[in-house]
Parts: structure tokens; sequence; C-alpha cells
């Protein structure tokens, strides 16, 4: 039977995640997974120990709908700390089951079936399927190599789309790692402005970034009241399995996303929320030291690459980097590649074309996402086994 036969319609498109597939795989061939973005060690033991005593103390009934006091005060404190952003813990943050439920929370509760939703193409994954779950259309804005630039017309053409609702922005930027600047935030901020759009940030790199600032598109002129920012403790923390994110907005909007997240989870697991309030509450030169550690990986990865022959594009942000296979392996798709690529290097990467509009077929046709969160000893392993790939 096929895989989608009992399958909706509308998720017809969205059978399995690209990153389940290619962790599979990794797994059923023994290769080294540089597919799925997460790390290979564990965050701060002192996080760990939280988590356990909060197990132990009894902290395991449901908390509160919203997200227990102790994270939705660290929160507040992480933007204000940050960004300078003033938060009513109370009625200003809800905290969600990742960022992953924030975003589907936020755009199942704002937007009406027809409505459109203005994103960066390549986008994460998830857009795509929530927007579809929620009867909602892109509308896509093309990023363009090697800097990840966009056409501001285009941008403004789809802004100004009458059905256009909200603009999701993710920055740092998965897959491209693409920090926008200030300059770019303010022509999406101007946009919103000039149509009265919503703004949703998606900032779960916020802390991973190597050059470049991240700049809170709510901390913009005009920008607090109509921004929706979501974040998670993931990939700050390095512990991508406990599912722990947040949605900050003015207190209307949060109620909004509240009224679909108490139905779709209503709530989250209480001893991660509080390892999470811990780890906001690090001080500030520990995540530094996060992004340097990153940074360095980043480089033995991208200069490993450049190595090999493969066109990179240097991310200045997140877990992953992107490269034109073009030149290593000529008239491939990323996704043959990315196909062959376990059986004969025994590394699995991800075709960057699923992040692209499938109606597109030559859309980052050759393009190939690699994870460089990874221990050093297996970074220069899969840079070994890749040098035995041969066109
Ligand atoms: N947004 C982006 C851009 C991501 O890369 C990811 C993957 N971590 C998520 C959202 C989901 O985050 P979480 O694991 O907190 O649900
Ligand atoms: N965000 C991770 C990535 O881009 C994957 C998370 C997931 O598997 N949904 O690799």
């Amino acid at each position: 039977m096929p895989a989608d036969a009992y399958l909706a319609r509308r998720l017809r498109p969205f059978t399995t995640t690209i990153f389940a597939t290619m962790s599979e795989l990794a797994t059923t061939t023994g290769s080294v997974n540089l597919g799925q973005g997460f790390p290979d060690a564990d965050g701060p033991e002192e996080l760990r120990e939280v988590a356990v005593a909060a197990i132990r103390e009894g902290r395991n009934q449901y908390p509160p709908g919203n997200g227990i006091p102790e994270l939705r005060r660290a929160v507040a404190a992480h933007q204000r700390t940050w960004y300078g952003l003033e938060l009513d813990p109370e009625t200003e943050v809800l905290v969600t089951v990742g960022a992953t439920e924030a975003i589907a929370a936020t755009l199942l509760s704002l937007c009406e079936p027809g409505d459109e939703v203005v994103m960066f193409e390549p986008t994460y994954d998830s857009y795509a399927a929530c927007c579809a779950m929620a009867g909602a259309r892109p509308r896509l804005v093309r990023l363009h190599p090697p800097d990840w630039s966009f056409d501001p017309d285009e941008l403004a053409a789809a802004a100004a789309s009458p059905r256009a609702k909200l603009v999701l922005l993710n920055s740092p930027h998965n897959p491209t790692g693409k920090v926008f600047s200030a300059h770019e935030l303010g022509q999406v901020a101007a946009l919103c402005r000039a149509h009265d759009l919503l703004a949703v940030t998606d900032e779960v790199y916020e802390h991973l970034v190597f050059d470049g600032t991240h700049v809170a598109l709510a901390t913009l002129p005009g920008m607090r009241d109509r921004t929706l920012s979501i974040s998670s403790g993931g990939k700050t923390f390095s512990f991508t399995g406990w599912k722990v994110g947040w949605v900050s907005a003015p207190a209307p909007l949060v109620a909004a996303v509240r009224a679909a997240k108490q139905f779709l989870t209503y709530t989250s697991p209480a001893p991660f929320q509080l390892a999470i309030a811990h780890g906001l509450g690090l001080p500030p030169d520990v995540l530094h030291r996060f992004a340097k550690e990153l940074a360095a990986k980043r480089d033995l990865l991208c200069d490993g690459l450049a190595g090999l022959g493969y066109e990179v594009y240097r991310p200045a942000a997140t877990y992953f980097a992107t490269t034109d296979i073009g030149p290593v392996a000529p008239g491939l798709s990323g996704h043959d590649y990315c196909l062959a690529l376990p059986g004969r290097c025994g590394v699995v990467a991800i075709p960057s074309a699923v992040f692209y509009d499938p109606a597109d077929p030559a859309a980052g046709r050759t393009l190939v996402r690699w994870a460089f969160c990874k221990r050093d000893g297996v970074l220069r392993d899969a840079l070994a086994r890749l040098a035995s790939w041969s066109p």
C-alpha cells in the first residue's frame, strides 16, 4: 500500500521528512551522519543535572499550559539582556514543544484558509507543511548564492499581495547559514508596516552566529507590536531532544497562539523547561564560547570540502554549510548524489532541493547541505571518506 494511502490530500507532499529518511539511511549503512542537524555531544552537564533533579523532586505532573513561571521569566530576561525588549512573562511569553510547535501553532492560529505567508526560499522544511495544515499558501522570495541575497522588488511584490498575512522570517537561516543584515531586516520591517503584516521570526540559531550580528526583527521601529519571536533551547544548549521552545509577542498575539497550542500538546515537559530556564540564565560568555567552538568546526568542514573541490558557501551562522556539488559530481543532482553517497563513501548529507518549491525542479538542484555540529574526529573521518568519491 502506498505510504500516503490514508493521508489527507493537503498533506500528501509531506509523507516523511528528509531528516528522518537520511538519518535512517545513515544508521542502516553505518555512515557518518552529516544530514540531520543534531550535535553528537550533549550540552552542559549542569543543565542535565537540573533536569534529573527536577524529575527526582517530583516536577512530573502537567505544568501550566503556558509554561512554568521560571522559564517564562527566563525568556523575558533573555529578551531584555540580549535585545533590550521588555516582556511581561505572565502574558507575553508562551512555552511550546520546541520551535516546531511554536511555528505550527502560530500559523494555525493566525492564518485563514487562502492567506499567504511570505517566506524566503530555501525554507526550513516544516514551513510549507504547517502552511498546508493551516490552509495557507507559501509566497516564496528566492535567496541567491553566493551571499544569499534577495531581490527587494520580489519581496515588495510578495508583501503587497492582497492575501499576504504575515512574513515568516528565519534568521539565522537554515539551510544557508545566512544572517540577515540590519539593512535587509529594515526592508522587511518597512514592508510589514506599509502593508500591515504580522512578522513571525524563527530565531532558533540566534546564539550560533560566527560572522556578523543577529538582530531581532522585533527591535526595529514599529515591529515590537506586530512580531511574534520564536526560539528554542535545542540548538543553543545542544539538547535538541528536549524540545523546549517558546514564542514571545504582545499579549493578544500570544493569546491567539495559545488557543492552538492548548489543543496540540496542551503543555511541554516540566523537567526540561526547568533545565532550559537555568540555561538561559548562564552568563553570556558561555553562549559566546559555544559559538566559537562551532565556528572552528565550520572552518574544519568548509576548508576540507573546498580542498576536495566542492564550491562552498561558507555560512555566517547555524549548524550547516551548503555546497554546490557541480565541480565534484558533474551532471548529478544533489538528490542522486546524496542517495549514492552512503553506499559509495559512507557519508550522509541533505539534498538542498528539499528546501525549495517542488514545482521548480531546477531550484537548488546541485546544492547539498552538510551539518558540522559534530566532534572534530567525526568531521575529519567524513572528509577522509569523501576523498574517495570519484565522478
Ligand atoms: N526552525 C529551524 C530553522 C530549525 O532548523 C529547526 C530545527 N531545529 C527548528 C525550527 C525546530 O526547532 P525545535 O527542535 O526546537 O523544534
Ligand atoms: N532542524 C534540523 C535540521 O534542519 C532537523 C530537525 C528535524 O529533524 N525536524 O537538520
